[in-house]
């Protein structure tokens, strides 16, 4: 069972980026409104999350650490909603059978906290008592520290840390109203209260993105016929040399699709912002059964059922947008 497990951990435990993926997921999915990320050595040497979510039952947190022990799918239904973010049920378990991994939770309601602990092997951990306040705090110590081969794949500190810092960036812009604070070696690095107005939320953009994203971008809010796209949309003045600023959310969930990326290169190209590179954070909301957020879970492929109609309402939105923004032209 630990070499299934250390096998069925190369899917999910490439890089310290994928962990705390499935720990920021699995406090989301406990209805966290404040998360901690603590992280030492890009992640390598130390990732703690800490969430004040619903915490974990004393009698489940050994269980919380085998396989298939997802508490998140109850009937087919729950598949086909897959309200929540994470359903395999084996996260933990990878994680925990490369590293040391303690994992502390204090339930609602209960008087004491408790504590499992394991160390890169499939035993049965022992629960001990321990103090925490509600919620729950997943440490994962020494990754990959009995899988040499996979630890000499990790890049540079400063890379490993950049793919992580991207998977917070990520989850903190489809998540306005949970706090995020991440550290990186005693150092914090975001510091995102929960944004509630529309001010807040652009305090969190300018803090994920960069001030000069903001203020060099059109901010947008457009809805038409059961569409709704809201968010900034960068100006040609706005120029990244670095990686990617493109974020686009399907209710609520971050997709990386050809047809909005199309849509969206059409519009710049229009707006005769030729050879600019997009830059965007913008979130669609629509109907959850016109649009299959399904179709590749790893991938961020999503499927319109009117990919069409859906494609015209980001060019002309867009367009409009940013159309507005250069003196002298028709805006359509
Ligand atoms: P999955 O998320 O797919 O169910 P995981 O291995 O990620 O599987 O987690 C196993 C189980 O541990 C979850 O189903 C959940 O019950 C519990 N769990 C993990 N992390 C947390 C957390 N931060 N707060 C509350 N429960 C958690
Ligand atoms: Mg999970």
């Amino acid at each position: 069972p630990r070499l299934a497990n250390q096998i069925a951990a190369g899917e999910v435990v490439e890089r310290p980026a994928s962990v705390i993926k499935e720990l920021l997921e699995n406090s989301l999915d406990a209805g966290a409104k404040r998360i901690d990320i603590d992280v030492e050595q890009a992640g390598v040497k130390l990732l703690r999350v800490r969430d004040d979510g619903s915490g974990i039952e004393q009698d489940d947190l050994p269980l919380a650490l085998s396989r298939h022990a997802t508490s998140k799918i109850r009937d087919l239904d729950d598949l086909e909603a897959v309200a929540t973010l994470g359903f395999r049920g084996e996260a933990l378990a990878s994680v925990s059978s490369v590293s040391r991994l303690t994992l502390t939770s204090c339930p609602e309601g209960a008087d004491q906290a408790w504590q499992v602990e394991t160390e890169g092997r499939d035993m049965a951990p022992s629960v001990r008592p321990a103090a925490h306040p509600r919620g729950t705090t997943v440490e994962v110590r020494d990754l990959f520290f009995n899988t040499p081969a996979r630890r000499k794949f990790l890049r540079t500190e400063k890379t490993e840390f950049s793919h992580l810092e991207e998977v917070v960036k990520r989850l903190a812009l489809s998540r306005f109203d949970v706090a995020f604070n991440l550290r990186h070696n005693g150092r914090p690095v975001l510091g995102l209260p929960p944004a509630q107005t529309e001010q807040e939320a652009r305090r969190r953009v300018a803090s994920v993105c960069g001030p000069a994203f903001v203020e060099q971008s059109r901010q947008i809010d457009s809805e038409r016929s059961g569409l709704r796209l809201w968010g900034w949309v960068g100006l040609p003045t706005f120029s990244r040399s670095q990686a990617d600023l493109q974020y686009f959310f399907v209710n609520g969930r971050m997709i990386k699709d050809k047809l909005v990326a199309h849509a969206v290169r059409q519009a710049y190209r229009d707006v005769l912002f030729n050879g600019r590179h997009p830059t965007f954070v913008l979130f669609m909301e629509l109907d959850p059964a016109v649009v299959d957020v399904n179709v590749h879970p790893t991938k961020h492929e999503v499927r319109f059922r009117d990919g069409r109609m859906v494609h015209d309402f980001l060019f002309s939105t867009l367009y409009r947008a940013l159309a507005d923004q250069r003196p002298g032209d028709q805006a359509e």
